[in-house]
């Protein structure tokens, strides 16, 4: 009986404390966080990051939201290589994605960006630091945290040679940002898509171009890509890619057809909740979405 007890008790802890994941590894010198379940803020809302390890050192793909986030980032990042970060690649400058850029700076790396996106950080950074609670974050969680802007900046692509690994920036677009960029690694046909795919986690539209964001999706449709990172959710492939083409699509001519008839919020979500195909994480995002773009501002 006392044994069953304690059985109990530790499958019990276990499902109250799931281990943080560490790196995965995607392809060999390509590590990055997947599939993250806990979606909360101080957790980046599960906001994926990951590295490519090169001979002469590590390319990192986003920081996470917080000095915090970005010290485990890179406690994690030390278990799997000891070499020099020599850049960071903000794959936007939203805040799950950029803010923890001050900790990689301080190893000494080059943080790179689109120069819309250094321009959205300029324009936005240190006001939502200052009113990081309407975000669902405390003082507390963003400890150390301080606004870094890329160093380094380009308009339509860049090529970095870490020594035996290529790795390409590409923008085609305005997409979920206007400077909205992709890590690509021609040689093992791989991409860090950032923010451009949510994969069964709704996505976050405010600063959304739906025109362009579809375009670009086409374009990753286009490309010889087999496995993708996306910015939010599991490791991913090219059928993701047409249904988050497929999702915006949707949720932009819905969201624009509902409220027409009505600026009712609670009922257009509703209506909405109907139509959208069903994602595990971020569901708050419909009603967020909606405001942001489609009702009139009160
Ligand atoms: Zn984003």
């Amino acid at each position: 009986m006392k044994k069953i007890a304690l059985l109990l008790h530790l499958s019990l802890l276990l499902l109250a404390t799931p281990a943080l994941a560490d790196l995965t590894k995607v392809a060999d010198s390509v590590y990055s966080y997947v599939g993250v379940k806990d979606a909360t803020p101080a957790n980046s809302f599960a906001a994926n990051a990951g590295i490519v390890v090169g001979r002469d050192g590590i390319l990192v793909v986003d920081t996470l939201i917080s000095a915090k986030e970005a010290k485990r980032f890179l406690a994690d990042i030390r278990k799997v290589s000891d070499k020099p970060i020599r850049y960071v690649v903000n794959t936007h400058t939203h805040l799950d994605h950029a803010f923890g850029n001050g900790v990689f700076a301080r190893e000494g790396a080059v943080i790179i960006s689109h120069a819309a996106d250094r321009a959205l950080l300029e324009r936005v950074g240190e006001a939502t630091l200052k009113n990081i609670g309407n975000y669902g974050l405390k003082p507390e969680d963003m400890a150390g945290t301080e606004i870094v802007y890329p160093a380094l900046t380009f308009t339509d692509r860049v090529t970095i040679d870490l020594g035996g690994e290529t790795v390409e920036l590409i923008r085609v677009a305005p997409s979920h940002t206007e400077g909205s960029v992709i890590v690509y690694l021609p040689a093992k046909k791989l991409l860090f898509a950032g923010d451009i795919l949510f994969t069964d986690f709704h996505p976050y539209l405010a600063d959304g171009d739906i025109a362009g964001w579809t375009r670009t999706l086409d374009a990753l449709m286009a490309m010889d890509v087999e496995r993708i990172i996306p910015g939010h959710g599991p490791l991913s492939t090219k059928k993701d890619l047409r249904e988050m083409k497929e999702y915006l699509l949707l949720f932009d001519a819905k969201a624009r057809e509902l409220t027409v008839g009505s600026q009712d919020a609670d009922a257009v979500v509703a209506e909405l909740k109907k139509v959208l195909p069903k994602r595990s994480l971020a569901e708050w995002m419909i009603p967020f979405n909606l405001k942001s773009r489609y009702l009139q501002k009160q």
